[in-house]
């Protein structure tokens, strides 16, 4: 039976942290077996809040591809690219850009949000807000349909983008009476959103609120004795009431492979402080072989281009071979 095939990807705007890591790269190594898998490094995307910061994007592709292969993703299974390097995505999302409305672009709870982040750039209500920023959704419409994915693994904050890709792939094939995309789905990992270390709704590359993979074992424990509790004493997991100190041990479970509410029974007779040791020793301990491999690539930047290379060329066949079925059935194949 042929394999399904997995579309995913992270926005190189900084290195990867561990809400990526337990919400998304885990997933991805598990999925490279069975899956036909590719893994984008959305710098198209990610200059959509940063194109008036080009290097930064720039910077962290690398970054953002060094952190996926050290977790696992294995380039020989996974099919990793840089999205700018696809120009048929580009041309996608113009065909895409006629199927949706504008209010239904600013109806998106994410988008919404994130603009509401971004005062700087988009201004204090989103009065200016880009015709870019409004419509990355419908970029991503094309991201995972240019390899006409079945199945997309995101965290929570990016359920409302793959409800508009739905939408587009079945008005596009309505209104042009065709078949060419499988309708994709999301799936969502165990942890599909930790939340930041300062208590904010999400950790994030660009809220500066995240232990980072690369991080290095004093820096983590900083962070973590300066992560954000109440002023309980006791410890339990309880997200809705107690949302810090739930993410922690939300924290200590993943690592350990538990069930959050039976780490904070065990960790019930520990003081904060206690606990932050604990949890700063165990989480050091469990990305020390990712930091180890991370080294090894930093490197050799080399290889990572020419894996990044690799990736160009197989997506771009495949994309191809998308637009010609696109074209055709917009009746522009001239
Ligand atoms: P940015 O702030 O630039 O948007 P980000 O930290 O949100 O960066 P992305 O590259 O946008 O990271 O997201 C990559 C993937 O990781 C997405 O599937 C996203 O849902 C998931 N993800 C991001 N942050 C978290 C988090 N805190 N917990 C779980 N999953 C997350
Ligand atoms: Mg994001």
């Amino acid at each position: 039976m042929e394999k399904k095939t997995l579309l995913t990807g992270d926005r190189p705007t900084g290195p990867l942290h561990i809400g990526h890591y337990f919400g998304s790269l885990q997933n991805r190594v598990a999925m490279q077996n069975d899956f036909d898998s590719y893994i984008m490094v959305a710098d198209v995307q990610a200059l959509t809040d940063n194109f008036n910061q080009p290097e930064r994007v720039r910077e962290n592709v690398l970054e953002v591809a060094m952190d996926n292969i050290a977790a696992g993703v294995d380039p020989k299974k996974s099919t990793l690219f840089i999205q700018s390097q696809i120009p048929q995505i580009a041309e996608l999302t113009v065909f895409y850009s006629n199927l949706i409305t504008i209010n239904t672009l600013k109806r998106n709870p994410t988008v919404k949000a994130e603009i509401a982040e971004k005062k700087e750039l988009f201004g204090q209500d989103g009065e200016s807000v880009t015709y870019g920023f409004l419509g990355y959704p419908v970029s991503q419409a094309a991201d995972i349909t240019i390899v006409r994915a079945h199945i997309v693994p995101v965290g929570e904050d990016q359920l409302p983008m793959i409800e508009t890709t739905r939408e587009i792939v079945e008005r596009f094939h309505r209104m042009y009476q065709c078949d060419i995309f499988p309708l994709p789905q999301a799936k969502l990992s165990n942890s599909p959103r930790i939340i930041g270390l300062d208590g904010s709704g999400k950790m994030s590359k660009s809220l500066n609120n995240a232990v980072y993979l690369k991080d290095n074992p004093e820096t983590t424990l900083e962070k973590i004795k300066s992560a954000k509790t109440d002023s309980g004493t006791t410890i339990e997991f309880n997200p809705k009431e107690r949302p810090e100190i739930s993410n922690l041990v939300l924290i200590y479970a993943l690592i350990h492979n538990q069930n959050p509410k039976d780490a904070a029974s065990e960790l019930k007779h520990n003081t904060y402080s206690e606990f932050k040791l604990k949890l700063a020793g165990d989480l050091n301990r469990h990305l020390a072989p990712f930091r180890a491999k991370r080294l090894e690539l930093e490197a050799k930047p080399h290889y990572v281009k020419e894996i990044l290379e690799m990736g160009r060329q197989r997506v771009i066949e495949k994309a191809e071979e998308t637009m010609k079925l696109v074209r055709e059935a917009m009746k522009i194949n001239y």
